[in-house]
């Protein structure tokens, strides 16, 4: 196996258990195939990792196991996928039939997210090491789960940044153009695993959207950001008086309303609103109990971040204006580059502005089918705020 050496003291971050090395944290960078497992040295030239080595891309090294000597063979990935498996055996909630099965680096597979709906696996490859091992994470999948179809959804940023080209197709199964019938603590979902944003449903909102449930008996809720009406049916199902839900994608509305009537709900009651958050939230006068925010990454990059957080305190304003006293908020940001103490900033800072009290109730996070390595504060990318406004 070729040998990529380290400067010096750089070993130190694999040690602390960050899965990356970026380009500066490498000796040399000689040439390989992308994706290449490579032997990582200490600048002393002891062994310290095995890796997923990119000659071009920013992160160079992607750790695999801090065990130098692991064969990182067949053998080795089917451990880490039995082990993936027994943690959603352990975790998953009852009448729950949808979850994360890999995590990417946080169940030790880089740049490899699988989502189990149903009987249908939905993969996403986003690193070229990760590309290598298609055929070898396929096999495993189907000998240890043996899912009815494979969907594999390949696309997006990281993936162009890494030099592969985006790839969507039915892997294994039935070639099928309808949505797949998922259940989430009780509530029955559509769920677009072809067309759908990311895999098709945001199964990391799973805990909070259960949650969302529990508080909102008697309520009237104003669900933002709603894609297939996740937290719209779970409010619902919770008890919730009326729920309007707001998203600016037209079909995914269109599977929001397929979902609370599957679930008993009407829409003529619960109205589906097409619209972009900011202009409706500004526009209306309406006052409501519980109002959920769960708006796409507004920072894609580390650049995007100022003019992002401006973003985020405008509809944590708007938001606050159309609560009733004593109303809740959960607010929630998906983007990797507002870590958690910057949003805590942008919600005190909207509650500063709008001269509002602002209780923190509870911080909020992923489900534990979205684990996280401790030394990766990069993945977790969502954090969420539970609070309520009591008047100044
Ligand atoms: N809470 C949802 C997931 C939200 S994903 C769930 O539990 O399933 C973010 C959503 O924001 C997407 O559906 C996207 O269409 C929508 N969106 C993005 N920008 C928007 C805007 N400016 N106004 C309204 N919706 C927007």
């Amino acid at each position: 196996m070729q040998k990529i050496t380290l400067k010096p003291g750089r070993e130190k971050i694999v040690r602390q258990g960050h899965p990356w090395l970026f380009s500066g944290a490498l000796k040399t960078r000689p040439a390989a195939e992308p994706g290449t497992m490579v032997i990582v040295e200490s600048a002393s030239g002891e062994a310290c990792a095995l890796a997923f080595y990119h000659p071009e891309s920013d992160i160079a090294l992607r750790i695999l196991t801090t065990n130098a000597n692991a064969a990182a063979d067949t053998d080795f990935w089917r451990a880490r996928m039995q082990e993936a498996i027994a943690l959603r055996k352990t975790c998953m909630p009852p009448a729950t039939d949808a979850y994360r099965l890999i995590n990417a680096e946080g169940d030790g597979f880089p740049g490899l997210i699988a989502d189990l709906y149903a009987g249908t696996l939905v993969l996403s490859i986003s690193t070229a090491g990760m590309e290598r091992l298609r055929g070898t994470v396929i096999g495993l999948f189907q000998e240890l789960i043996g899912p009815d179809a494979v969907i594999e959804r390949s696309e997006g940023r990281a993936r162009s940044r890494e030099g592969l080209a985006a790839r969507n197709e039915t892997v294994s199964g039935p070639e099928k153009t309808d949505s797949v019938l998922i259940m989430e603590n009780g509530s029955r979902y559509l769920v677009d695993v072809y067309g759908g944003q990311k895999t098709g449903f945001f199964l990391d909102q799973r805990d909070n959207r259960a949650l969302a449930g529990r508080l909102a008996r008697g309520m009237h809720v104003l669900n933002c950001f709603s894609y297939t009406g996740g937290f719209s049916v779970s409010c619902l199902a919770g008890g919730a008086e009326r729920v309007a839900s707001v998203d600016l994608s037209a079909e995914a509305n269109a599977l929001a309303v397929k979902n609370l009537e599957l679930n008993g709900f009407r829409a003529d009651m619960h109205p589906v609103i097409t619209a972009n958050v900011f202009d409706y939230l500004r526009a209306s006068e309406e006052q409501f109990d519980f109002v959920i925010l769960d708006p796409p990454a507004f920072a894609k990059t580390a650049r995007d971040v100022q003019r992002a957080a401006r973003g985020y305190k405008d509809i944590h304003m708007q938001a606050m204006k159309r609560l009733k006293p004593g109303g809740l908020l959960a607010s929630f940001s998906c983007s990797n580059f507002i870590d958690a103490d910057l949003f805590s900033k942008i919600v005190r800072s909207a509650a500063e502005d709008t001269g509002l009290r602002f209780q923190v109730l509870k911080f909020l996070g992923p489900g534990a089918d979205h684990p996280t390595l401790i030394g990766h504060p990069e993945g977790r990318y969502l954090k969420g705020i539970l609070g309520r406004v009591v008047q100044g």
